[in-house]
């Protein structure tokens, strides 16, 4: 992933793309059927998308019948609707608010127990490593630039988190290039997608053909090569590797949203009192939903609790937000009192001190925070009326 530093374009659509293993093959949605039940058979739990509560939401899948077979989001910001497409893409998705960080780094995880009623009680911490390896089928580039940013967070300094890295570091990963765009997604001006630039085993992109999908395939590691050889797929026609690349390539240039991230870091310093922080924060509900819907946003909270005989302790790490008040409650109050101090925080981190923390920026463009707002806030929108607003002054 780049840097948000250094924006980029996508390459150029090469005529001949040659993969890891220089040839493309082609897989039909009963192959797709065949390549879950392959997983199922090795143990894998196989996380791909669903329509779940008329959302498409990342969920366990036995089968390619529970793909969203036909179905697509509508998307603005602060909008959100599942609807018909006229044919049988199982891969239209961009916005759900679910990602692949549910299931890497769980919404409420027991960290470990203790039984008082035992002569020398010791926390018993839970032991994770006979859970299933997770399958990701379905993530799209900028998923995957999420992920390695969260690998940075969660394991990339002095201190590895035990249970992000136990499920990270057994994922497989099958991920599929976007060929097209939502009109909220903007991660071709942050350099994470929609072209696949590594980090997944299998990369597909899906062609619609007479309205049934097709699926031109190229491996990214041994193991997905392994599985791909299990299936014995035809290689992909020259038109339909130059017709992915071709989808791919216009999904890029027909994004509508941009960040320009040029000397970003400073436009943020340089700005912790400017006016348009109020503008926004008379807007913004501090409800936390657009880092709850964040692929990378990763603050959380420790509770320890007991039952009501006082015998039985647990710790519990929970998701939590920079946007609720308690999460920044030392002794006496909240450091970030007001709606504005928590949304400067939010973005100052997101695309400012994050860089400084972990070398990367921590916004991936994939545009969940402005559609899951329920007020329509767009972060792209705020980058570009500070940057008006600090010429100005
Ligand atoms: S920016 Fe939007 S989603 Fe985020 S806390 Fe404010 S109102 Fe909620
Ligand atoms: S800040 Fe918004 S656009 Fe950026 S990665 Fe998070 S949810 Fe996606």
């Amino acid at each position: 992933m780049a840097d948000a530093s250094d924006s980029q374009s996508n390459p150029p659509v090469d005529p001949a793309p040659s993969g890891p293993d220089g040839e493309r093959k082609l897989l039909r949605l009963p192959d797709l059927d065949r390549l879950i039940g392959l997983l199922r058979a090795r143990g894998f739990r196989v996380i791909g998308p669903t329509v779940r509560d008329a959302t498409i939401m990342l969920g366990d899948i036995e089968s390619a019948a529970q793909l969203p077979s036909g179905w697509a989001e509508r998307v603005e910001a602060g909008f959100y609707r599942v609807e018909r497409r006229d044919d049988a893409a199982c891969f239209a998705h961009r916005t759900s608010p679910e990602s692949a960080k549910r299931h890497l780094f769980p919404p409420a995880q027991k960290l470990w127990r203790a039984d008082g009623s035992e002569d020398h009680p010791q926390p018993v911490v839970e032991d994770r490593s006979t859970a299933p390896r997770l399958a990701f089928l379905g993530l799209h580039a900028c998923d995957l630039a999420a992920i390695a940013v969260q690998d940075k967070v969660f394991m990339g300094g002095a201190y590895v988190d035990h249970v992000y890295a136990t499920h990270r570091r057994g994922a497989l990963i099958i991920a599929v290039q976007c060929t097209s765009s939502a009109p909220t997604c903007f991660c071709d001006s942050m350099g994470t997608g929609p072209h696949l630039d590594g980090g997944c085993d299998l990369g597909m992109t899906e062609l619609i053909e007479g309205g049934e999908p097709v699926y031109v395939v190229h491996t990214g590691s041994e193991e997905g090569a392994q599985l791909l050889a299990g299936l014995a797929p035809p290689p992909a026609s020259h038109a339909q590797v130059v017709a992915a690349e071709q989808l791919v390539a216009e999904a890029a240039a027909h994004q509508k949203r941009r960040m320009q991230t040029e000397g970003i870091k400073d436009l943020f310093y340089q700005n912790y009192e400017n006016p348009r922080w109020e503008e926004v924060a008379r807007r913004c509900l501090t409800c936390a939903n657009c880092t709850m819907v964040c692929p990378t946003c990763f603050c959380a909270n420790i509770e320890d609790g007991t039952d009501l005989s006082g015998r039985l302790a647990e710790r519990r790490r929970r998701w939590d937000s920079c946007y609720t008040l308690d999460f920044s409650y030392i002794h006496g109050g909240s450091v970030r009192y007001s709606p504005m101090s928590r949304y400067r925080q939010w973005l100052t981190h997101k695309l400012a001190t994050w860089i400084d923390q972990f070398g990367t920026s921590g916004c991936v463009g994939c545009g969940r925070c402005i559609v899951w707002c329920p007020v329509g806030i767009d972060l792209t929108e705020e980058v570009a009326a500070l940057r008006m607003s600090a010429r100005a002054s």
